[in-house]
């Protein structure tokens, strides 16, 4: 029987360091980006100071801000592999309060690069060090793979947002998330944890998406975020536009629901403060799970 491993999320003592969130699942498509983005505009809006990471090659979360990546000349990669100043590679944000770490094409290299490099695992957390102080946040969007990008990711983290499809098979391979989330905590990184499993594209006329819903929250009641996002074309639209939703379409049912995410996310991390620093490890079990 494969245990729930505990929400323990957001419970941090941060000492004036942004709460850096890493948004990942190694399921292609089911939302990481598109939660990144709007979880990110949604957290400015509401008045924190929010970095957004790009850690994915494919830069959908970069142009999916309206930043052409054709103009950029530094990104992630520069600072994980090239020594430069994270604080010139940052660029403005589509709203007051959110700036962005792009990424490049180059940052596909960076998977074999860093495999030959020494602390390879802890080059993004090292890089944000620098820049730790000036926000609220920090939102790292991961690549669909459970490589050196997606391990860079957890070691920067304070915790990890895990974005799930309601679709068949929703369940499948967290497992191995999971894994990799407890391996980064006993190697690199003690203080991880998990923010909540996220349901993204419920479909609310469909009976799939409601027998999915309960099925996740029957098998980890206390991961699971209260707020569900629900399919919208909107949502789809909206990164064509360079915009997250609450500037493309600030009153649809899209950008409703992030705006209760965001409120979620930062509610979260009030309530573990509250509980300070000596939380317990309710992560046990996950290493040794079953993998069904
Ligand atoms: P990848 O693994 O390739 O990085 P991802 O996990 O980042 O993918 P997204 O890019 O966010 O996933 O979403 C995949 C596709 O589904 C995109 O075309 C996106 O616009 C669309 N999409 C995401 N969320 C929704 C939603 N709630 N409603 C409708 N479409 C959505
Ligand atoms: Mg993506």
């Amino acid at each position: 029987m494969f245990e729930e491993p505990g929400r323990d999320g957001g419970v941090r003592a941060n000492g004036g360091k942004a709460r850096t969130i890493a948004v990942t699942n190694q399921k292609g498509g089911v939302g990481k980006t598109t939660t990144a983005i709007n979880l990110s505009a949604c957290l400015a809006s509401q008045g924190q100071r929010v970095l957004m990471v790009d850690m994915d090659p494919q830069g959908n979360a970069t142009s999916g801000v309206g930043i052409e990546r054709a103009d950029i000349s530094e990104c992630v990669y520069d600072i994980m592999l090239g020594g430069a100043d994270p604080r010139g590679v940052v660029r403005p944000g589509p709203l007051e309060g959110m700036e962005v770490l792009p990424s490049t094409l180059d940052l596909a290299a960076a998977e074999i690069e860093l495999a030959a490099e020494l602390s390879r695992e802890i080059r993004l957390k090292a890089g944000l060090e620098h820049l730790q102080a000036g926000y609220d946040y920090i939102v790292i969007d991961c690549p669909p793979a459970l490589g050196l990008l997606t391990i860079n990711s957890l070691a920067a983290a304070d915790e990890t947002l895990i974005p799930l499809q309601t679709e068949y098979y929703a369940l499948e391979g967290l497992v191995y998330l999971f894994r990799t989330v407890q391996r980064v905590k006993l190697h690199v990184n003690p203080g991880l944890s998990i923010t909540g499993v996220l349901l993204t594209m419920f479909d609310v006329r469909t009976n799939l998406s409601r027998d999915v819903e309960v099925e996740v929250r029957r098998e980890y009641p206390r991961l699971t975020m209260r707020t569900v996002i629900p399919r919208t074309v909107r949502l789809s639209e909206a990164p064509a536009y360079g915009k997250p939703i609450i500037l493309y379409e600030p009153s649809s049912k899209g950008a409703l629901a992030y705006t209760e995410l965001a409120k979620e996310v930062v509610q979260s991390g009030e309530e573990g403060l509250g509980q300070g620093a000596g939380r317990a490890d309710r992560f046990g079990g996950v290493e040794g799970g079953a993998a069904t």
